[in-house]
């Protein structure tokens, strides 16, 4: 039988994996390859990569079950995938393709001198795909996500993982790193099926109605799953019309159609850096290119370390520094604080969240940065300002969430918590959080930040860059 690589990428799953299933398909034996990318490696994000390492191990793992096994090799991609064609005789390479632009970059040359065959799996529909009849990207969400949903659904996907991948030679290899371990994250593609099995049985009905609440389980936390590609996007939204079609109720269907949007979402976010690369760079808007931001390293720094001062702010940073994830609406609500209650660039947000967040991901990470800042695709009007305290009372109603995060506030009466800079002295003393000394003060006074943050955006739109 001949053989083939499949370079292993942001795909580690066994089910319903297009590059596998395509190098199955087409009569080859299987030598599994991932490659440590100098490139990749040197971005500072120590959680997502642990998260990464685990999950190779345990594929490795899955593989070795199988007779198989996994080759890791550190260097340029284009030179160690080379080198172990020869090395080992097979004659292609299989992979996902990936829709960043330095992985489209890295892709076009390996596939310049080598056999590279690259197959849709990162989303449901590749971006080229879902496009205007003229053939024009959409920058717009809701025309983007009918034409996503009307496409037909490539067909059911498999729901188990092939048994057998063909006998290889066995090549040297590296060791994978060692990862730390991550509370609450087990990095594997058994524990992505266990959780979207139990969200779906049991949160998916409620989750239009809970999705907002940070202080309840109410969504899937299966981000940094679906940006490993432990589990497939397809088997994902397939699930979820699956739930569409079997709900028992009203409430359960609009549960999993809005489930299902999020995925979209996340597609959507995909094909607006496919077709808009230089959103990593810039706003989308033109008009909004030339905010005078804030040079103002004490409150980007304050903000980092969850010392705002705004209780429902720092207990969302708090939970990004200590799980390497963060719940949608205290992303939203977080970057909103530093961009237009600091008047700090949306990107330097960006770039925190990327060194956090174990789900970190180009595409998502910018469409929600510019999404809040007001400056991207489908973006929240720039004059629509989120409060701060308002959100956390209405996300937060019990306090549970932020007591959780911020034990220095567990025993400030719920009517103080989202406002603790409120409180009368004696209620400071009697709930051992007196402001300025066990808690900051706030950085800022909302009112006045949104004043100056709408003359910033408004100075931008008057003398807007290209
Ligand atoms: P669920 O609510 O259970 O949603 C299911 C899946 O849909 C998610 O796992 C995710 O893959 C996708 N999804 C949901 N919402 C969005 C969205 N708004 N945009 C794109 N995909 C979405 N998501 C990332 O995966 N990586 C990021 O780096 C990232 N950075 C973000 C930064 C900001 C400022 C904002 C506002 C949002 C960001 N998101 C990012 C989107 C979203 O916050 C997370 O996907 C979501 O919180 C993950 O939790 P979950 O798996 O429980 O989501």
């Amino acid at each position: 039988m001949p053989f083939a690589l499949w370079w292993i990428r942001r795909d580690l799953r066994l089910i319903d994996n297009a590059a596998l299933s395509a190098a199955l398909a087409e009569g080859y034996s299987i030598l599994p390859v991932f490659v440590l990318d100098p490139h990749l490696m040197a971005i500072p994000a120590e959680k997502r990569k642990a998260f990464l390492f685990n999950g190779l191990r345990r594929l490795r793992q899955d593989l070795m079950d199988r007779g198989s096994d996994l080759l890791l090799r550190k260097g340029d991609p284009r030179e160690v995938l080379a080198r172990i064609l020869t090395e080992s005789g097979a004659v292609k390479i299989f992979a996902e393709e990936d829709y960043t632009p330095y992985a489209q970059r890295r892709d076009q040359q390996v596939g310049q001198s080598l056999p590279l065959q690259r197959v849709l799996g990162a989303t449901v529909h590749h971006p080229s795909a879902v496009v205007k009849s003229d053939g024009k990207p959409y920058s717009v969400f809701t025309p983007f996500s009918k034409v996503w949903k009307a496409l037909p659904f490539p067909s059911s996907p498999p729901d188990s993982a092939p048994r057998w991948l063909g006998d290889c030679p066995r090549l040297e290899g590296e060791p994978i790193p060692e990862g730390a371990l991550l509370s609450g994250f087990p990095a594997s593609e058994e524990e992505a099926n266990l959780r979207l099995a139990a969200f779906l049985r049991e949160s998916v009905g409620t989750y239009a109605e809970n999705r907002d609440r940070l202080d309840l389980p109410g969504t899937s936390m299966l981000s940094p799953y679906l940006r490993f590609g432990m589990i497939s996007p397809r088997r994902a939204a397939w699930l979820a019309y699956q739930c569409i079609r079997e709900a028992q109720d009203a409430e359960s269907r609009r549960g999993a159609e809005t489930f299902l949007n999020e995925l979209v979402w996340r597609e959507f976010y995909h094909a607006v850096l496919y077709h808009f690369p230089q959103v990593l760079k810039t706003a989308f808007q033109p008009s909004l290119r030339s905010i005078p931001w804030r040079e103002a390293p004490d409150d980007l720094h304050a903000w980092q370390q969850a010392c705002t001062g705004v209780p429902v702010v720092d207990a969302c940073m708090r939970q990004l520094n200590n799980l390497g994830w963060m719940h949608n609406r205290g992303r939203m609500i977080a970057a909103s604080y530093l961009v237009k209650d600091l008047l700090i660039d949306w990107q330097d947000g960006e770039r925190w969240f990327m060194r956090q967040l174990i789900d970190g991901d180009p595409a998502a990470n910018n469409g929600g940065w510019q999404w809040t800042a007001g400056v991207g695709t489908d973006a929240a009007p720039y004059f629509r300002i989120f409060n701060p305290v308002s959100q956390g009372k209405r996300c937060d109603p019990q306090g549970a969430f932020v007591r959780r995060w911020l034990p220095e506030l567990a025993r400030v009466p719920l009517e103080h918590l989202h406002e603790p800079w409120l409180m009368p002295e004696d209620v400071q003393r009697a709930s051992g959080c007196v402001i300025g000394k066990d808690y900051p003060a706030p950085l800022v006074d909302h009112r006045e930040a949104k004043e100056r943050t709408l003359r910033a955006y408004q100075s931008s739109r008057a003398r807007p860059r290209q």
